[in-house]
């Protein structure tokens, strides 16, 4: 397999990394109901190292998308196919080996109240087992990317939403995953605070991350040129 080589990536690595897609969806049709598709017959490729926004109208299947790609939800028919692996053939071990692979960020931020900014971000890694020494090594290059340095003891209601997003993107990454799904993680923030997201997450792009995005921000959309999958009458188009 051909590879692309990629300076570094949030730790100051030098990683090498396969040219090809991450993301397949083969003929997904995903009906939570019967009768009634949220997709139907979509397929689609993301490559390795893309960014790419997800547009489309409010109950238009933009979360079910991502769903899918986490194996929250599984595909009525078709195929799912994550960092090659089948989504809807993994159970257990193998489901969590995947969703480690993958960073989710959502709109309303996900933070624990009664843990500060350094425990927010850092618990998952406890709890797969990091070493304490692994998890300090990770905690302040991934604080210092989110510009939260000076907050790591804060808590969550100590901080403005734009902050407490960047707490969840870098709870997001700090394991360091290629792919990192973000659910309009702008769809709370004002203009200036959803541009500090995009610029983070555009920095975890060029050190070799894949990026989805979903929002119905067209300004933004515009702003960045970047791919887009439109979500209409539930198929995905991809521009
Ligand atoms: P979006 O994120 O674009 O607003 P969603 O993916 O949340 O859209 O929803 C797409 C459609 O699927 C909507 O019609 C919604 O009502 C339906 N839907 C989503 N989740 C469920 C569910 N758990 N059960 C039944 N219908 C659902
Ligand atoms: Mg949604």
């Amino acid at each position: 397999m051909s590879t692309v080589k990629i300076t570094k990536d949030s730790h100051n690595q030098t990683e090498n990394i396969p040219v090809g897609s991450i993301v397949e969806l083969r003929a997904v049709t995903k009906a939570y109901t019967q009768n009634s598709y949220t997709l139907l017959n979509a397929s689609l490729n993301i490559q390795k190292g893309e960014f790419v926004f997800v547009t489309g109208p409010s109950g238009s299947g933009k979360s079910t998308f991502l769903k899918l790609l986490y194996g929250q939800e599984l595909p009525t028919q078709g195929e799912v196919i994550v960092n090659n692996l089948n989504v809807e053939k993994l159970r257990g071990d193998r489901l969590s080996f995947l969703r480690r692979q993958i960073g989710i960020v959502f709109q309303d931020y996900k933070l624990i109240p009664q843990r500060t900014v350094s425990e927010n971000i850092t618990f998952v890694l406890q709890a797969q087992g990091y070493t304490r020494k692994e998890i300090q090594r990770r905690l302040d290059p991934t604080l210092k990317l989110v510009g939260l340095l000076s907050k790591a003891d804060r808590f969550p209601d100590q901080l403005s939403g734009g902050e407490q997003q960047r707490v969840s993107i870098a709870r997001a990454i700090i394991a360091t995953p290629p792919l990192i799904l973000a659910d309009e993680p702008t769809g709370n923030l004002d203009p200036d605070n959803s541009w500090q997201v995009i610029q983070i997450l555009q920095k975890l792009n060029s050190f070799g991350a894949t990026i989805v995005v979903t929002t119905h921000d067209e300004h933004l959309v515009r702003k960045c040129n970047y791919p887009v999958i439109q979500v209409k009458n539930s198929k995905l188009y991809k521009r």
